[in-house]
């Protein structure tokens, strides 16, 4: 069975995200360091980052901000975004609520 997740832990996270959102148009590199971080925590704790896991690159850790440093094209049904820093694509599928 899967723990509860640890307060603490999951109020840290939060922070490092506000902050990475923060400083992602002025210092991008301590933007990337803050998700990083982020990132080391969950999986060290296993906490899965599921509200946060599209709003940065897998790649290279950088906070997406459209029309900065990613390309969001939406197309038969699919989302997909390309970071503008590594060149890599992330693609998901989203559905309409009915
Ligand atoms: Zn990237």
């Amino acid at each position: 069975m899967r723990k509860k997740p640890d307060k603490l832990i999951l109020k840290n996270i939060n922070k490092l995200f506000a902050l990475a959102k923060k400083e992602s148009k002025k210092r991008p590199r301590l933007s990337k360091r803050y998700i990083a971080l982020a990132r080391k925590i969950a999986k060290r704790s296993n906490i899965s980052l599921k509200n946060y896991r599209r709003l940065f690159c897998h790649k290279c850790n950088a906070f997406f901000v459209p029309g900065k440093n990613c390309q969001i094209r939406i197309s038969k049904g699919k989302v997909s975004i390309k970071c503008l820093g590594c060149k890599s694509y992330v693609r998901y599928v989203y559905k309409k609520k009915k």
